[in-house]
């Protein structure tokens, strides 16, 4: 008897062709995307289109008409412009692209064959590409899954760097080819916000130092601005800020919320001298234990190299104007997604908690 393993793609494409169905339909175990998932995203753009009417209003009927300075309500208009367009630019990438598909090693390396065998899959990847490792199979898509890939329950599939899964944006997961536009949408929507309330309060001020130049309704236009501009900034800076300082230490946001998913790196434990499962499993650790884990992930970002790296590796190009992209809409982070080199400490931070691991559960059971 052969164990053959299906490659998605190809099971997909059979799908695909077989009917004049969507996927969706075909497969019982995809989860559905439904019209009212995209309801955020719509909402998402019309806070951003929706104050544009209000902006022109302000720049015309205040630093034209009023100040009679031509000049400064076409600057104004040219970065809120600018940054209304890299905010949905980097927007649509976001929501539009793969967020990173996770091949089997043998379709990575162009082999071209409808079905491959578990054992080539198991065996066919690089030195680095143990998938026996815990957590490196997905038992869902039943293909490997490389270094920092997860399975997303709500797209049924595995995602490259998976960071997580965003029901604002399309109710799709941010990964490896999505990361740096997600942060680009959040850095440049925090800026148009910051930027419009910025001019508005001062239009806005201009208002009530000068009571008889100012038009009957362009201060309500202003205060309506303004305000949105400080909810809007209020909400998204804090999201940006904190994606900042995960790129930073060189983090996902499920790396950072789940420090449990240290264990699955842990080197192999002794056989003998305790309970534990090997990698140990997060329900059979005790209270210390746990303390024990999150200890170590507080000290310990795996695949931190330094903040200049760090960023590179998300924000990074490979080519001569590869700056282009990264400015206007973010783009992908450099690299094939799969392969990430370790902070030189994990080894020896993993060594030492696999060990008071191992010591904690021999003192509680003796
Ligand atoms: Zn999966
Ligand atoms: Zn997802």
């Amino acid at each position: 008897m052969t164990f053959q393993v299906r490659r998605r793609d190809e099971v997909e494409l059979q799908f695909r062709g077989s009917s004049s169905q969507s996927f969706d339909d075909e497969d019982p175990e995809k989860p559905r995307r439904l019209w009212y998932h995209r309801l955020p995203l719509l909402i998402i753009v019309a806070c951003i289109l929706g104050p544009q009417p209000s902006i022109l209003r302000m720049l015309i009927y205040h630093h034209w008409r009023s100040l009679h300075q031509p000049a400064w309500a076409v600057i104004h208009f040219v970065v809120s412009f600018a940054l209304t367009v890299i905010t949905l630019t980097s927007l649509t990438i976001t929501v539009t692209r793969d967020p990173g598909p996770v091949h089997t090693p043998t379709a990575r390396e162009g082999v071209n064959s409808d079905n491959i065998g578990l054992a080539e899959a198991l065996m066919g990847g690089g030195d680095e590409d143990d998938f026996m490792k815990p957590g490196r199979w997905c038992r869902k898509c039943w293909a490997p899954k490389p270094e920092r890939a997860h399975h997303c329950s709500m797209c049924g599939r595995c995602v490259m760097k998976m960071d997580h899964h965003c029901p604002w944006l399309g109710h799709s997961c941010i990964g490896h080819r999505t990361y740096p536009s997600f942060v680009h949408f959040l850095t440049s929507a925090t800026l148009l916000a910051l930027y419009v309330a910025t001019v508005a309060a001062r239009a806005l001020m201009y208002s009530f130092r000068n009571p008889f130049s100012v038009d009957e309704t362009t201060p309500i236009h202003e205060m309506a601005l303004s305000l949105y501009g400080i909810i809007i900034s209020l909400v998204v800076g804090p999201f940006a800020a904190y994606h900042f300082y995960l790129i930073t230490t060189g983090q996902t946001t499920l790396e950072h919320i789940t420090p449990f998913m240290l264990l699955r790196h842990l080197p192999p434990l002794p056989r003998t001298g305790h309970s534990l499962s090997d990698p140990p499993l997060e329900p059979e650790l005790s209270y210390q234990q746990r303390r024990l884990v999150k200890d170590a992930h507080s000290r310990l970002s795996l695949y931190d190299l330094g903040w200049r790296r760090n960023w590179a590796l998300v924000f990074g190009w490979e080519t001569r104007w590869g700056w282009v992209p990264k400015l206007l809409w973010g783009g992908s982070s450099p690299g094939d997604g799969m392969h990430h080199p370790r902070n030189p400490r994990a080894e020896d931070i993993l060594a030492k908690l696999a060990a008071d691991l191992v010591k904690a559960d021999h003192d509680r059971f003796n």
